[in-house]
């Protein structure tokens, strides 16, 4: 059998690492590869706000999945001590003592694989595949090449890729700046947010990518419309736009999903619905309708409950997030600015054509309070007619609006 291995921190695994991999599996025409997380890396310290072991192993399962043949091991995270390369080829060798193996690396690895511990075994033993990380550095590989193979007798092949310049490095960088989702794919940097990996701060862009699949597709352009008002609100009245479009995007996240589910995702996440986060709260329970009765009571509210807990829990989004998604349907007495944004772009956005709307619209631009006052009492008005409960916490926004108002 011919089989190959790439070692690494994996922290996070990204598209350069996958790139390579599949490009040398295929070029050697491996029967398998295995993707190797170090435990305890000898070549580098790991940064400070790095992922667990196990993390960096369910990223690396990630990745893998997009590779053929691929299969992720977890001997080196398993094994105690530094995770000498030796150790590993060892046991890799004992199950297949006629096989060959191939030890894949990119160029900072292998310009260094003489100094490795033992190079001598590894490069008697094994066969070596590297590749270039960055534009230009095949002459530094060859010249490497050559040397190992004259010096050690090494089988050494080059691999011939378009290189992927990114690191993980640069992932982490990118991704404590809100961006980074291209260099990793969606699925690991779905579970980057999850887990509020590398000071993350949700890309508005792939937030967008991952909400679509959840959301009727008549809602898309609604979703779409409320995330370019709550831009434009943001940006009229100097709150953060970024922030914004993320509350804007995830704000009916949520909707599509059977009662139980959205009362489930609350309770996974520390969500009482009618009340808020229960870490904000004390005595809550004292106040708080139990869940399904909210569910049945105010059957079109408990979705932006539900929707701030999957934003929290899913898509690692800050409390003032949360908190606009969880107050966008029935507002609450002393709105954020955020909060406010939020509320009236669902009401305003493009695609809405209520009566009385392009009033709301043009105000909204004008007064804030003045607009959110008016389009609450006429929403209100639209629940009681409908023959529908009004949640305590709309005619408390609504009062603290008015109250607002004649102060002026
Ligand atoms: P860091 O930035 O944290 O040092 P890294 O991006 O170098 O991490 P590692 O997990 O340490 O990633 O790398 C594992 C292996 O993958 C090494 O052999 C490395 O040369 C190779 N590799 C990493 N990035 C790329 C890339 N963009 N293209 C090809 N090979 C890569």
């Amino acid at each position: 059998m011919k089989r190959g291995f790439l070692g690494g921190t994996f922290n996070p695994p990204h598209m350069g690492h996958i790139h390579a991999a599949r490009a040398a599996a295929e070029q050697l025409g491996l029967d398998e590869l295995y993707l190797i997380p170090t435990g305890e890396p000898p070549h580098k310290d790991l940064p400070e706000d790095t992922a667990t072991a196990e993390q960096r192993l369910t990223m690396t399962r990630l990745a893998a999945a997009g590779i053929p043949n691929a299969e992720v091991l977890d001997l080196e995270v398993r094994r105690k001590g530094p995770s000498y390369s030796v150790l590993t080829a060892r046991e890799l060798l004992e199950k297949d003592p006629e096989g060959e193996l191939w030890l894949l690396c990119g160029t900072d690895m292998f310009l260094t694989l003489d100094r490795w511990y033992r190079a001598d075994w590894l490069l008697k033993n094994l066969h070596i595949a590297a590749y270039p990380r960055r534009a230009g550095e095949v002459p530094d590989l060859e010249e490497k090449a050559a040397v190992l193979r004259m010096r050690w007798g090494a089988r050494v092949e080059l691999i011939r890729l378009e290189p992927m310049d990114v690191s993980s490095t640069d992932v982490r960088e990118a991704l404590k700046r809100g961006g980074g989702s291209e260099m990793v794919g969606d699925e690991i940097y779905a579970y980057i947010l999850r887990n509020r990996l590398y000071g993350v701060r949700p890309e508005p862009e792939a937030l967008w990518r991952l909400t679509v699949p959840l959301l009727e597709k008549k809602r898309i352009p609604h979703v779409q419309g409320c995330r370019e008002e709550a831009k434009r609100l943001a940006l009229r009245w100097g709150a953060d736009s970024i922030e914004a479009e993320r509350a804007a995007i995830l704000h009916d996240a949520a909707k599509k999903m059977p009662a139980e589910e959205q009362l489930r995702l609350c309770a996974a996440y520390g969500i009482i619905p009618g009340i808020g986060a229960d870490t904000d709260l004390e005595g809550a329970d004292g106040t708080a309708l139990p869940p399904e009765e909210f569910a049945a009571r105010y059957p079109k509210v408990l979705h932006a409950f539900s929707g701030a807990a999957m934003a929290w829990g899913m898509f690692g989004v800050s409390t003032a997030v949360r908190d606009a998604i969880m107050w966008h349907t029935t507002g609450k007495r002393g709105m954020t600015l955020l909060e406010k944004i939020i509320w009236l772009a669902d009401y305003i956005e493009p695609t809405r054509t209520m009566s009385g709307v392009e009033k709301v619209r043009k105000r909204a631009y004008e007064d804030l309070d003045s607009a959110l006052r008016l389009a609450m009492q006429k929403s209100l008005e639209h629940v009681t007619e409908r023959n529908g409960t009004p949640h305590p916490a709309s005619l408390e926004a609504l009062d603290d609006l008015k109250e607002k108002e004649r102060k002026k």
